[in-house]
């Protein structure tokens, strides 16, 4: 079974928005069998949409479109799937109920005509109820082949996949279980864990298939299968899981199909042994804390953390010795480790990580070379750090700090 994804919105083309419905859409379909053959990003544009829509039909079984299904003039796509199907917009009364109640919920101001109008969809649709907000989403049979369209808001369009879109397309079609499973796997590059695991690779059977995922220094090695069976299926993919394991089994941090990533792991294993962890940074500005506070539940362990970026208020703020810095440089190993002691005893910790480098692209004013970061550890028991040179691109020096920062703390 194919699927094709229309994403709408001049928003898109302009680089404003970033089209990460795509993603999760592709994602949700391949947990029900489907694969994805093509997404295309169109400009709020009648002629554009219809023309994607003719080309997705003459490839795919299952044609899914996001956004542009708002009240306002510059969304068209509503209208441009009536032309498509040469049908008209009908008032649906079960969504205007539903956009009432939805105004009445979250909305103190009188229901507009606009919104009234969203009520309006092609006759031959089945309306997807959108309870999160005013946009019906929206199903469409040609045959054999469906289009669904979805509203472009993430939240919205999420809600819509998992509880109307997949059901239905999962009731109509009888799709094979697609199966992923992702290891994370942290201080071996893309070759380096190629060569290391190749004797396991070599003897992978053919049905499932491999892949190397790197990101800023962090790999993830994901195996994919599929099949009608189930069962079957996950018990052959754990058994080659059980073969490679021992292949890396210092650099396996997890896996993201459970824990998501990195930060998710050690936040779990910090919780479970009631351990906590407080941050020093510079050069990667609060990034490093950031990565632990976008998941819920981070207070049970994240004490707090200081960004101290000029070189003074490592001095006021985080107590590092004047005398330290003009001995060793401002980006050295005895000044990351310095900050992370004295974060420790500041946050009255039982970790802390702390880190110090030149981002470049320049000099700047440290005499650091550009590229250089320090990452030091500190925990009640002593001290470590480590030096790295991620190159002179300030953002993948800043992002592979904090990667590296977390990986070392996984340790
Ligand atoms: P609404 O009723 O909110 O207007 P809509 O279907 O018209 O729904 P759009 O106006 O197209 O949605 O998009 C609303 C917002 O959703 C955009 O401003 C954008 O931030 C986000 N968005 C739209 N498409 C995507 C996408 N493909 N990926 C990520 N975000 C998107
Ligand atoms: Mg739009």
């Amino acid at each position: 079974m194919l699927a094709e994804i229309i994403t709408i919105g001049d928003e898109l083309l302009i680089g404003q928005v970033i089209d990460t419905n795509s993603a999760f859409i592709a994602k949700q379909l391949n947990k029900i069998g489907v694969s994805v053959y093509q997404i295309t990003s169109v400009q709020d544009e009648k002629e554009h949409i219809l023309k994607a829509m003719n080309e997705a039909e003459n490839r795919a079984d299952i044609i899914i479109l996001t956004g542009g299904l708002g009240p306002t003039k510059d969304d068209i796509t509503k209208k441009t799937i009536a032309e498509y199907f040469d049908d008209v917009l009908v008032k649906n009364d079960a969504v205007l109920e539903n956009i009432e109640s939805i105004w009445k919920q979250h909305v103190r101001t009188r229901l507009l005509q606009v919104n009234r109008d969203q009520a309006l969809i092609p006759s031959k649709s089945k309306p997807l109820m959108n309870t999160l907000g005013t946009a019906p989403g929206m199903w469409m049979e040609k045959g054999e082949k469906v289009f669904v369209s979805l509203p472009g808001v993430p939240y919205e369009m999420q809600a819509l996949v998992e509880n109307e879109m997949l059901p239905k397309l999962k009731e109509k079609y009888h799709c094979p279980y697609i199966l992923h499973r992702t290891l994370m796997v942290y201080g071996l590059g893309e070759s380096d864990l190629a060569e290391r695991i190749e004797p396991w690779e070599n003897e992978l059977p053919k049905h499932i298939k491999l892949a190397y995922l790197p990101n800023l220094g962090q790999m993830r090695l994901r195996l994919s299968t599929r099949g009608f069976d189930e069962v079957l299926l996950k018990k052959e993919v754990e058994e080659q899981i059980n073969k490679v394991l021992p292949y890396i089994k210092d650099e396996f941090a997890g896996f993201e199909d459970d824990e998501g990533s990195v930060e998710i792991v050690i936040a779990k294993q910090l919780t479970k042994m009631g351990k906590t962890l407080a941050i020093a940074e510079s050069c990667t500005g609060g990034g490093v804390a950031e990565r632990f506070t976008v998941n819920s539940g981070a207070s049970a362990f994240f004490k707090g953390g200081v960004v101290c970026y000029a070189t003074q208020s490592k001095i006021n703020v985080l107590n590092v010795p004047k005398s330290l810095i003009e001995a060793h440089s401002v980006v050295s190993s005895q000044v990351a480790e310095a900050m992370a002691e004295n974060a420790l005893n500041l946050f009255q910790s039982d970790y802390a990580i702390a880190t110090t480098g030149n981002a470049g692209p320049t000099k700047g004013d440290s005499d650091a070379e550009v590229g250089a970061v320090f990452v030091a550890i500190a925990t009640k028991k002593g001290i470590y750090s480590q030096k790295f040179n991620f190159g002179n691109l300030r953002l993948k020096v800043i992002n592979k700090a904090i990667n590296k920062a977390l990986e070392m703390l996984l340790k």
